[in-house]
């Protein structure tokens, strides 16, 4: 099997899913595979691919290193990010990257919201450009992951994680663990964090004017375990705190501030004390 081309097959994938995504909701409204066990299956691994694989894994850790934890750590929260499965980490660190560095620029931006709501949502993912698909080029873009040969792994091999997580959902709860906590699970956090490269650059309010469109998107938060402020983001991409006024719920944040008191992370960016003060 040529693993390179099974890593870049995840557009393939997604299509698939998607255009059959009638009979996926055919079959998930059928009642043999309804459990509320399934439902809490669901929510737990959101939250824990979500929050922590994704946002605090991929996005905080990894893509702008607003903390450090002990390697061991880095790499068991990169595997949990991995099984999210949006992608390998220097994939998603790489793209993320020049989401920041060419913030809405039609061609270096990757989901540039300024060619519109549905390709920064999705289709992105659809149309797969050869400068942010293929490793050679956009490996560049994620140097510090690129050297390391555990990311380079799981860069390549990232969808043979699903296969012990598919074996484990179903000696726990059989085919109703896997349609829920893999299939239904899949593609609502895959939306939950696509909002944030669509609908957090057109909707909701701006506590700081910075020069792309980016906003601060209550409903976007609560999808995204914090992410949703992504005008405080955008403003200071690297502090490890999403939400900044006490009312911006930052669930991600939360999980950060645990692993600080338990002695784990450290050199924590925080939001600079003028700023707060006066936002
Ligand atoms: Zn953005
Ligand atoms: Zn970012």
């Amino acid at each position: 099997m040529d693993f390179t081309l099974f890593g870049f097959c995840l557009p393939k994938i997604l299509s698939t899913l998607l255009s059959n995504l009638r009979n996926v909701g055919l079959i998930l409204l059928t009642p043999w595979f309804f459990s509320w066990a399934a439902i809490g299956v669901t929510l737990f691994l959101h939250w824990l691919f979500g929050s922590i694989g994704i946002c605090l894994g991929y996005h905080r850790l990894l893509s702008h290193r607003s903390l450090e934890v002990p390697k061991w750590l880095e790499y068991a929260i990169s595997i949990i990010g991995v099984l999210a499965l949006q992608g390998g980490p220097i994939f998603w660190v790489a793209g993320h990257r020049l989401h920041h560095a060419y913030t809405e620029d039609k061609e270096k931006d990757p989901y540039s919201a300024q060619r519109g709501f549905w390709w920064s949502h999705m289709l992105w993912l659809f149309y797969p450009r050869p400068e942010f698909f293929e490793y050679d080029r956009y490996q560049r873009f994620a140097p510090d992951l690129a050297r390391d040969p555990v990311y380079r792994w799981l860069d390549r091999y990232y969808l043979l994680l699903q296969i012990p997580l598919g074996l484990l959902l179903y000696a726990i709860g059989g085919w109703s663990f896997i349609i829920y906590g893999m299939c239904l699970r899949a593609v609502l956090l895959w939306h939950s964090t696509w909002f944030i490269n669509s609908g957090t650059h057109v909707w909701g309010y701006r506590t700081f004017e910075v020069d792309d469109n980016s906003r601060n998107l209550w409903w976007a938060a609560i999808l995204t375990y914090g992410e949703g402020w992504h005008n405080n983001h955008h403003a200071y991409t690297n502090v490890a705190k999403a939400g900044w006024r006490w009312w911006e719920i930052d669930p991600t944040w939360w999980a950060i501030a645990i692993l600080k008191m338990l002695g784990l992370a450290k050199k924590v960016v925080m939001p600079p004390v003028l700023v707060t003060n006066k936002s």
